[in-house]
């Protein structure tokens, strides 16, 4: 087995023998007792905000784990592992738990009717029975669907287009949102979306990031905001750090904006006490 064969692993670094690599292994014995024990694995939510009334919409899901050695991890240090491992479904059932029960929390404790955002893996959009474990989810906890946003990527619509337009259309007819996460950064063109149940764009962070310094950027933010208003899609950008992107992110049309500048992904706990300044960020965006 090519795969097992150590013989030159002193020479490059490759896939293969990142599989057998004993660290590697170690993480995945650990991700497989984080999911089956539970309480290491747990979400951040962060703020979105929408530009032309300057109010809070809603949220986004990130996942953490806090791994009882190496500290809290980011979604970098372990999605690719629980790809490989096949435990991505695993883990998103479990994100999609932590989310719906969080959210339930937070709507009758506090009152919020906002809703969030999960992130979907396409290997999990395609999944057996994934509809039904949303939908019994939100049942679980008494979410109404409208409080549920699935966020996935550009390339699962052009890899698995038959099963995944079923499974989109079936979310829609809940009356669950879809948004395409990390536009900009696929092979998907915004006609090619248009075929499908989509509500929300999200233009990468990498087109955000220079946008004041680059006019390649600045010109393809402009792009992908007049196509898809013409397709009636909502949208946002991710990765909006200072008010300068923020002003011309709004002049530019945007909807919406996601990122340092407005919020770090947070606690769910923290969420009533930011909802409390949120006052003052409306009106840093008013300002913009
Ligand atoms: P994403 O869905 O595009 O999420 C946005 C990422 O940008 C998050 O990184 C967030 O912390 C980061 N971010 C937010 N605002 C800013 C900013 O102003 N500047 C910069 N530089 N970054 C910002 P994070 O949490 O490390 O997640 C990375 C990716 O991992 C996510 O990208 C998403 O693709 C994936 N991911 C996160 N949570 C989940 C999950 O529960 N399930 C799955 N399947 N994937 C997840
Ligand atoms: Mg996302
Ligand atoms: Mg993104
Ligand atoms: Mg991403």
């Amino acid at each position: 087995n090519a795969k097992r064969d150590k013989a030159d692993s002193h020479v490059w670094f490759s896939q293969a023998q990142a599989d057998d690599d004993p660290d590697t292994l170690r993480l995945e014995t650990d991700l497989r007792e984080a999911l089956s024990a539970g309480d290491q694995l747990f979400l951040r939510f962060q703020p979105q905000f929408r530009l032309s009334t300057a109010s809070l919409i809603g949220f986004e899901a990130l996942v953490r784990w806090q791994h009882p050695v190496r500290g809290e991890l980011s979604p970098a240090d372990f999605i690719d592992l629980a790809e490989d491992a096949g435990l991505m479904t695993a883990l998103g059932d479990a994100v999609v738990n932590l989310a719906c029960r969080e959210f339930a929390r937070l709507r009758t404790e506090v009152g919020l009717d906002l809703p969030v955002g999960v992130n979907i893996s396409p290997r999990e959009l395609v999944a057996e029975r994934f509809v039904e474990r949303i939908a019994g989810c939100l049942d679980q906890y008494g979410l109404p669907s409208s409080m549920l946003t699935l966020e996935i990527t550009e390339n699962v619509l052009i890899e698995s287009p038959t099963i995944a337009a079923e499974a989109l259309a079936r979310l829609r007819r809940r009356g669950i949102r879809i948004a395409i996460d990390d536009f900009g950064t696929g092979y998907a063109s915004l006609s090619y979306l248009n075929r499908f149940p989509v509500d929300v764009l999200k233009i990468d962070k990498q087109f955000v990031r220079d946008i004041l310094l680059d006019r390649n950027d600045c010109a393809i933010v402009n792009a992908i905001i007049g196509m898809a208003h013409n397709l009636e899609l909502e949208v946002v950008a991710e990765g909006v750090e200072t008010a300068e992107q923020m002003s011309l992110l709004k002049s530019l049309g945007c909807d919406t904006l996601q990122g340092y500048l407005l919020g770090r992904p947070m606690l769910g706990s923290d969420i009533a006490a930011f909802l409390r300044t949120a006052e003052r960020i409306s009106s840093q965006i008013e300002a913009a």
